[in-house]
């Protein structure tokens, strides 16, 4: 573990606190001293058993819900360390998907105590991040393109940026809602697992074997059936395929890109463990709430379910990517989609019919559509 040198007091204090901020690591090789010592040590076997607690506590409930009593008691020093500990058993695991969740469960945590932090403190957090806050009185100011990539994640239609006072390029906020949507800023920088060489892997593998062989079976990578079946996903649309890619990459997917997609997939011949297995990437999938809520969608009107959103109603909620995803690994999701252009073209299930039998005519326009329920 590298020690680049000894941060200010006034740093360690701060690390302690917020233990994901870029640099605590040099804390972490101060108390710990090297990568084998945190995992052999005796002296640290109580961080090592808090850490592994914290990453099983979030795959049971990636909400971060789930409790840990013995984390409020335990020393300052070794909280820190049991999570630095549980951010390095995680960069060794096998796939991503378990980081995803602990990622969310920590940033919860952390969401806690930055909602009772000043605002000063707040800004100080935002921008080790690489988010360029200010404080101004009881509020914080922040960069609209900040405020994007923060806010754009989070469900909640009251996140909206039409929904807030932006002048000057810049958007205000009251302290409650800067340290929610800093929350999102800390899940996606623990979402990325810590780029360990691959000596440590296998160290870390040789002692906790075990351990990662029972996370990697609470946390199982996004698994596709789509190629099962009658399902032909290379003719999803463009809107469909983007969404997939979201979650696979463990974005989040709005409540309406949710809704969307299981309805979709439904109407198309997916079964319950196709959908509920599309959703296996999102940061805070659960098992049980997805399949019940896929379940919802799909069983209405005696299995017939709920229809899925015409392109208008995905282009209002921002869904629509006909003009091609500059994002998109693949250089045909990056271009326009001619089909979408069409101007007979007014729902995603009319690219699939037509994509999936390689011509055909256009379907009738879907029904008028009831209220969405709760989504995956
Ligand atoms: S035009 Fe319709 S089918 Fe095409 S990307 Fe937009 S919403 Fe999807």
């Amino acid at each position: 573990m590298a020690v680049p040198g000894a941060p200010p007091l006034a740093d360690r204090v701060r690390f302690g606190e917020f233990p994901f901020l870029p640099g605590a690591e040099a804390v972490a090789g101060e108390l710990a001293g090297s990568l084998r010592e945190l995992l052999e040590d005796p002296a640290l076997g109580r961080a090592r058993e808090l850490g592994r607690a914290r990453i099983l506590a979030a795959l049971d409930d990636p909400s971060g819900g789930a409790e840990i009593t013995e984390l409020d008691t335990a020393e300052p020093e070794v909280r820190f360390l049991s999570f630095q500990y549980a951010r390095i058993l995680l960069g060794a695991a096998a796939h991503r998907a378990p980081v995803r969740r602990w990622a969310v469960a920590e940033a919860k945590r952390a969401h806690a105590r930055l909602r009772l932090a000043p605002e000063a403190e707040l800004a100080e957090v935002a921008r080790r991040l690489g988010f360029g806050f200010r404080e101004e009185g009881a509020e914080l100011v922040v960069p609209v393109f900040d405020y994007l990539r923060l806010a754009t994640p989070i469900r909640e239609a009251e996140f909206r940026l039409v929904r807030q006072p932006v002048g000057a390029g810049e958007v205000r906020l009251p302290a409650e809602r800067a340290s929610r949507i800093l929350q999102e800023g800390i899940r996606r920088q623990l979402s990325e697992p810590l780029p360990l060489g691959a000596e440590a892997i296998r160290e870390i593998r040789e002692r906790e074997g075990a351990f990662l062989d029972e996370v990697a079976e609470r946390a199982p990578p996004p698994a596709s059936r789509l190629a099962e079946g009658p399902l032909v996903a290379a003719a999803f649309p463009p809107c469909i395929r983007r969404m997939r890619r979201a979650l696979d990459g463990g974005e989040n997917l709005s409540h309406s890109g949710r809704f969307a997609l299981a309805a979709f997939l439904h109407k198309v011949g997916a079964n319950t463990d196709t959908i509920v297995d599309s959703f296996r990437g999102a940061p805070d999938f659960d098992e049980g709430v997805t399949r019940y809520q896929v379940e919802h969608i799909t069983t209405r009107s005696g299995g017939e379910g709920y229809e899925p959103p015409e392109c208008a109603t995905l282009r209002s909620h921002g869904l629509c990517v006909w003009d091609g995803d500059p994002a998109a690994p693949k250089e045909e999701d990056r271009r326009a989609d001619a089909l979408c252009h069409e101007p007979w073209l007014r729902h995603p299930l009319q690219y699939y019919r037509r994509r999936s039998s390689g011509g055909g005519r256009p379907v009738e326009r879907s029904a008028p559509q009831p209220r969405e329920p709760s989504s995956p």
